[in-house]
């Protein structure tokens, strides 16, 4: 018996009034789904986070995982609206009293959009540390330069949480020191120095270059402490991670549902495709892996609820999901055949969107990475 049932239940009736004909319209024209993000906003689900002292629903990652995931098992794509459920994280956590509760009523009710997070530079990209956008304290405002790539979902958002250099690298002991976090609102930014530059990628995601001609930011915008952004932003890791492995086995599951349905219908030599083993053992196999990584999915998830140390199951979650997701997308191409090409059946689309998780949010090898020096106590390759 799941004990998420209702839940899953639920997103699933809210997912059928968009069937995946409403996606991949979408992914035609290259929209929005704004329709679908107004009705998760109105549902709650994008405010499950968030206390309910603050008009959230005060869920666990746990449930806000599976929520994606049954979002991406519908044939839906919960990355146009998933940030709005945890970029929050880092006023909620971090934030002063004032700050919460100028922000994150709204967001919980969906009033104030915060679902662009600014971290990737072109020069820095993986290593964060060495980004070289700047904020300068100016009187009572900082002003910000410099440029960032890949940041999805700002003209879809009324702030950016942005990470930025307050000290030169030369100046701190610690390269992770001197960084700082901003909410900078989108529409007074837009008018005071920041363009915005779409990227056209190879699914339909919203994704930008920012460049910050001195953008001024008011200083009551800075989040926590001066040069302690880059582990603020550290902190809400290990959640995007158990979120994002979420989405992964949403996706996977989609494939898997999707292919063997077809491959015990479709005929040819007059059997079911899925009778011949060279197509139902590959399924198997990837249905095998998701499951494995589904168990570590709970681990990681648990864990973080509960407030133990999670940093290890989160990075394993991540990094198997979005490989068994993988898995199941290559299968299910196979066993379509070549309808698995034809846009109307969706697996080329859902395919293409998988793949991002093996880039984004973090690259398979900086999980690698991690586990190789935290885990294993191996030397730092990098
Ligand atoms: C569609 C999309 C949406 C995105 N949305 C956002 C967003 O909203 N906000 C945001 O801040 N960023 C966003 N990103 C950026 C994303 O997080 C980065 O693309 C990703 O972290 C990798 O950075 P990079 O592209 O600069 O690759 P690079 O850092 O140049 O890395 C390229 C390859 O080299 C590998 N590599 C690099 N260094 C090492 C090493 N030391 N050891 C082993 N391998 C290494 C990487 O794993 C990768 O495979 C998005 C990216 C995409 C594609």
């Amino acid at each position: 018996m799941d004990e998420f049932a209702d839940l899953r239940e639920g997103v699933r009736g809210l997912c059928a009034q968009f069937p995946p004909d409403y996606w991949r319209s979408c992914d035609q024209n290259k929209m929005y789904p704004e329709e679908f993000v107004a009705a998760m906003t109105a549902s709650g689900y994008l405010a499950a986070l968030i206390p309910e002292e603050f008009g959230g629903s005060g869920l666990g990652v746990l449930e806000a995982s599976i929520i994606l995931e049954e979002v991406n098992r519908s044939g839906g794509n919960a990355a146009q609206c998933h940030a709005q459920m945890y970029t929050m994280g880092t006023v909620l956590r971090h934030g002063s009293k004032e700050q919460k509760s100028r922000w994150l009523p709204g967001i919980a009710s969906g009033s104030i959009r915060l679902q662009a997070f600014g971290v990737t530079e072109p020069g820095a990209g993986s290593d964060t540390t060495h980004l070289t956008t700047t904020a300068v304290r100016d009187g009572n405002r900082y002003r910000i330069n410099g440029q960032k790539i890949f940041i999805s979902r700002v003209q879809h958002s009324d702030y950016l949480l942005l990470l930025a250099r307050t000290t030169p690298l030369s100046e701190v002991k610690r390269r992770s020191q001197g960084l700082s976090v901003f909410m900078v609102d989108l529409s007074e930014a837009l008018t005071h120095g920041l363009r915005v530059a779409p990227i056209a990628t190879m699914m339909n995601h919203e994704t930008n270059a920012l460049f910050f001609d001195d953008v001024p930011v008011p200083a009551d915008n800075l989040i926590g402490e001066q040069g302690e952004g880059f582990r603020y932003i550290l902190d809400g890791m290990n959640a995007e991670r158990i979120l994002i492995a979420g989405e992964c086995l949403g996706d996977g599951y989609f494939f898997i549902d999707r292919a063997t349905a077809y491959a015990r219908e479709r005929i040819v030599f007059d059997r079911p495709i899925g009778q011949n083993q060279g197509i139902q053992f590959p399924l198997a196999r990837a249905y095998a892996h998701l499951k494995a990584a589904d168990l570590t999915r709970l681990d990681a998830a648990k864990r973080f609820d509960h407030g133990e140390k999670a940093g290890e199951q989160a990075n394993i979650a991540k990094l198997l999901a979005s490989e068994a997701s993988w898995e199941a997308a290559n299968q299910a191409i196979q066993t379509y055949g070549g309808y698995g090409f034809a846009v109307d059946y969706d697996i080329e689309r859902k395919f293409r969107e998988t793949r991002l998780f093996q880039v984004a949010p973090i690259s398979t090898n900086l999980i690698l990475a991690y586990l190789g020096e935290h885990v294993l106590g191996l030397p730092r390759s990098y």
